[in-house]
């Protein structure tokens, strides 16, 4: 059944609300908003009881996917379950209600758990200190190469190249083009990490960083990452790592002892804000020693006294690169991330890692018997399957096997991603899925695989089962000119 408009449900003189008088006096409208800016006629709303307006918007959602439905194997997306206590903590008053240009002294306890949750962040990677303010993870890498941008700078150095592996995020070289950086390919080797001969061949006294993802967006954990590290920094470079997969590091290895000089973080996708649709995210940078005094303003400081423990923000920092955000950052997303580290503890923390590379792992061996895995395993959080041999025998696409998931009542994976991958199929199952859920998702994907091989027009014409059915993609990508699974 089609969904109508909340309008076509409208009838006038339905109400859904029922306010108290207003305990303050009103002012003419007049001498709030001036004239012009009113309007003429009343605006058009629909009129609906509340029960309405309830089983609509619910009925919807029923339309929609998400988490709280099912499993969410979105590759490089870490779309894992947000426990519910996250949006509790984030909707107190004390926090949801606090104005960002209320003074230091009454809100001490907002500018304490910022405090806390960068050193705990600090902590998980190893590094000297972690700013909050990034609002993204490609926020939190352009803050990333501006600092590294800085450092060359203060040294009286002009370098204008940034490398970027073949495997990157597409964010890293935008974010690189965006700082005023001339991109230069990595390639990646057969084993689906750097080739070192190719970084030795381009790293040359214009480079001022390389940027990595490791684990890459392929699952692997560059192996090499010590060696890496030392060509870069003899060559007077820094490194800049991609910290958005930190799911699989928590609590294991740290960025910082692996050598990195910038690491940024997705509080969104590892510390369990919900995401997706463009909601709030949050990008914090940890940095080494090395970028500390170009640290975005304002920083937190925390002051000891006789009278007790306060914090601060410090914008006595002459060597900063300014500010990067209105205010402090996506605060509600803090509270979350904040809530999550302190609900699971430092073991809990690590067990998050080992838990989502088992996940991973398990759910590769169960689908190695119909799909093809390019490079060798095993792998970290995610893996990256290629729908070639359903290519080349049936002519069916990795687009049309996850269109047929849906019809199955999963998301789809994240697709044609990353771009050395051919009919690229990345999945990452997240460590909150138990062992029957992932047993259920191999399942689909088998019999997706059967069917390709004896009725492929099954796969060829999905979705049937949803809402909307198949579109037109060719029209579609016409439109868009762009296509991106993530
Ligand atoms: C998600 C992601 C990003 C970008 O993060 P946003 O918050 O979407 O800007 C960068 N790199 C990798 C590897 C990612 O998975």
């Amino acid at each position: 059944m089609r969904e109508k408009l909340i309008f076509d449900l409208s009838r006038t003189g339905r109400k859904g609300y029922s306010l108290s008088g207003s305990s303050v006096p009103e002012l003419p409208l007049d001498s709030i908003l001036p004239a012009r800016f009113q309007r003429s006629v009343p605006a058009e709303l629909p009129e609906v009881t509340e029960s309405e307006v309830v089983r609509h918007f619910v009925r919807l959602s029923n339309l929609n996917y998400h988490v709280d439905k099912n499993m969410y194997p979105l590759g490089s997306c870490t779309m894992k379950y947000n426990p519910k206590i996250n949006d509790y903590t984030s909707d107190l008053s004390g926090f949801s209600a606090l104005h960002p240009l209320q003074p230091a002294e009454t809100t001490q306890g907002a500018l304490q758990l910022m405090y806390e949750l960068s050193e705990m962040l600090r902590e998980i990677a190893g590094m000297a200190a972690v700013t909050l303010q990034p609002a993204a993870g490609a926020h939190g890498e352009l803050t990333g190469i501006l600092l590294i941008k800085k450092y060359h700078e203060s040294r009286g150095s002009k370098r204008h190249k940034l490398l970027v592996v073949d495997s990157a995020h597409g964010t890293n070289p935008a974010s690189a083009a965006l700082a005023g950086y001339q991109i230069v390919s990595v390639k990646g080797n057969a084993d689906g990490r750097t080739d070192l001969d190719d970084l030795r061949q381009k790293l040359d006294g214009d480079v001022a960083a390389l940027m990595l993802t490791n684990p890459n967006t392929i699952g692997l954990f560059e192996k090499e990452i010590q060696t890496i590290s030392k060509m870069v920094h003899d060559n007077g470079s820094l490194l800049y790592m991609d910290g958005a997969n930190m799911n699989a590091l928590l609590g294991i290895t740290r960025p910082g002892d692996m050598g990195f000089d910038v690491v940024h973080y997705n509080l969104h996708k590892t510390f369990a804000a919900p995401h997706g649709g463009g909601g709030p995210g949050s990008g914090p940078v940890g940095v080494s020693e090395k970028l500390l005094p170009y640290l975005p303003v304002p920083i937190i400081e925390k002051e000891e006294t006789e009278e007790g423990t306060s914090y601060k923000l410090s914008y006595d920092r002459p060597e900063s690169i300014g500010r990067m955000m209105n205010f402090y950052g996506n605060f509600s997303v803090l509270v979350r991330a904040y809530t999550y580290i302190r609900m699971l503890g430092a073991e809990g923390v690590r067990r998050v890692s080992e838990n989502a590379i088992i996940n991973a792992n398990y759910l590769l061996s169960l689908l190695l018997k119909s799909y093809d895995l390019p490079f060798p395993k095993p792998v970290m959080h995610e893996f990256c399957l290629s729908g070639d041999r359903q290519k080349k025998a049936h002519g069916v696409r990795t687009l049309d096997i996850a269109k047929r998931l849906l019809d199955y009542g999963f998301h789809a994976p994240t697709i044609y991603f990353p771009l050395i991958v051919s009919e690229a199929l990345m999945i990452e199952p997240t460590e909150t899925e138990s062992k029957e859920t992932l047993d259920v998702f191999a399942e689909a994907l088998l019999k997706i695989a059967e069917e390709a091989e004896n009725s492929p027009e099954l796969v060829l014409s999905a979705p049937v089962t949803t809402p909307v059915k198949r579109l037109d993609e060719a029209q579609a990508s016409r439109q868009l000119n762009t296509c991106c699974a993530l």
